[in-house]
């Protein structure tokens, strides 16, 4: 029995090996990415795992950074999808069928763990509860507070495909051309002022 646990997968890899590469991400345990580990795999498990999956998850915090590690889905290449709606969900999905899984948070089936419950509801303040009890918790509960729907996907999220590049007349920089004649900088929807002189990299202080 004890090998069954100890060889569990997650993500295709072991429990430990899973909770190693979260703390050496993020510098810790972040209850967030365990959770969200969860998630992963049970919507990788259901869309297959030879399938060229892409990803679109629903809230800017945690779980982006679960999927970068737990699939090849990253925001670099184009493959991940984040909507800002402070949703705990996501979903994996065959991007030329377009068809997947949506895995979240079920906040009904979360109460039956009040310290993961009153944790992602903010209920209580951090130091009250302690990180390895929080783990502990969310490491038990595995899938069974989470929920999991079929989905089509009807936006269409294509991929970020690299347009053509343009060099700005003004500050000849390279930026996408699509943008306009000059760069989006240069349009004066830049997010800096700029300091009149170049740093020099070999100056010294
Ligand atoms: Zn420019």
């Amino acid at each position: 029995m004890q090998t069954e646990i100890t060889e569990k997968k997650v993500c295709g890899l072991t429990l430990n090996e899973c909770l190693r590469t979260i703390e050496a991400f993020h510098g810790w345990k972040a209850p967030g990415l365990v959770i969200g580990m969860f998630m992963i795999d049970w919507a990788r498990e259901l869309v297959g795992e030879h399938v060229e999956a892409d990803a679109i998850v629903e809230t800017r915090h945690c779980l982006p950074d679960a999927i970068q590690l737990f699939t090849p889905c990253t925001v670099g290449n184009g493959w991940m999808k984040i909507l800002d709606w402070d949703k705990f969900a996501l979903s994996l999905y065959d991007r030329k069928k377009r068809h997947g899984n949506r895995v979240w948070l079920d906040l009904e089936k979360a109460e039956q763990f009040p310290d993961l419950y009153n944790w992602y509801m903010r209920l209580v303040p951090k130091n009250a509860l302690p990180l390895e009890v929080l783990t502990d918790t969310i490491l038990s509960a595995e899938r069974s507070v989470l929920s999991c729907e079929s989905v089509y996907i009807t936006q269409s999220y294509e991929r970020d495909k690299k347009g053509k590049t343009a060099v700005c007349p003004i500050c000849k920089e390279a930026y996408a051309g699509k943008l306009g004649k000059v760069c989006a900088s240069c349009q004066g929807k830049g997010y800096y002022t700029a300091f009149n002189s170049h740093i020099n990299e070999r100056s010294e202080q």
